[in-house]
C-alpha cells in the first residue's frame, strides 16, 4: 500500500510499502495509512488484489444523507455494467454505509462482518468519510472507483438521492 499523506496522483514506486497481515511495515519507508487494517479486512474478506479508497464530495454527501437506510441501492443505470460480473442495467447494486470510527480494530471487524453479510457487493461507504472499493487487480479497482463515483454523482445531481 501507499505511505500516508501523499499525493495519490503523483506516486513513485519508492512510495509504496509492503505490510504484513498485522499491518506492520515489511519493506519500504514511511508509515502505512491509519486505515491499513481496513485494507487488510477487504483483502482477507473478498480476496481482493487491489483496494482503493477515496474521499470524494459525492461519497461524503450520500453516505451522510442515506446513513439511516444503512446503504444505497443503485439500480437501472447502464454504467452499472462497469462493475465486475454485472451484465445488465437492471442489476441492483447495494452500497452499504458503515458508521465511521477512528478505532480501526473495531471498524475493521465491522467491515469484515459487512463483507460476510452482503456477498457480491463491489464497495461500501464510511459515513461522511468516503468510498472503499476493490478488484482482482489495480485496473479493475480503479474502474470500480470511476463507476461508483459516477453513479453517486448522478444520484445526487439528478435528485434521485432524495427519493432513493
Ligand atoms: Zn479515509
Amino acid at each position: 500500500m501507499t505511505s500516508t499523506g501523499l499525493d495519490k496522483g503523483a506516486l513513485t514506486p519508492a512510495q509504496f510499502l509492503e505490510i504484513d497481515s498485522a499491518a506492520s511495515v515489511v519493506r519500504g519507508g514511511g508509515g502505512p495509512s491509519a486505515e491499513a487494517l481496513l485494507h487488510l479486512a477487504i483483502v482477507n474478506g473478498v480476496g481482493a488484489g487491489a483496494v482503493l479508497h477515496t474521499h470524494s464530495v459525492w461519497s461524503t454527501v450520500l453516505s451522510g444523507s442515506h446513513a439511516l437506510h444503512g446503504g444505497i441501492a443503485l439500480e437501472g443505470y447502464e454504467m452499472l455494467k462497469g462493475l465486475e460480473g454485472v451484465r445488465t442495467h437492471k442489476h441492483r447494486e447495494w452500497l452499504p454505509i458503515l458508521e465511521n470510527s477512528q478505532d480501526m480494530v473495531e471498524l475493521g471487524a465491522r467491515v469484515s462482518q459487512t463483507l460476510e453479510a452482503d456477498r457480491g457487493i463491489h464497495g461500501f461507504l464510511l459515513k461522511e468519510h468516503g468510498l472503499y472499493t476493490w478488484g482482482v487487480g489495480l485496473r479493475e479497482a480503479k474502474r470500480h472507483v470511476e463507476i461508483l463515483e459516477f453513479l453517486m454523482e448522478v444520484l445526487v445531481r439528478s435528485g434521485a438521492a432524495q427519493s432513493a
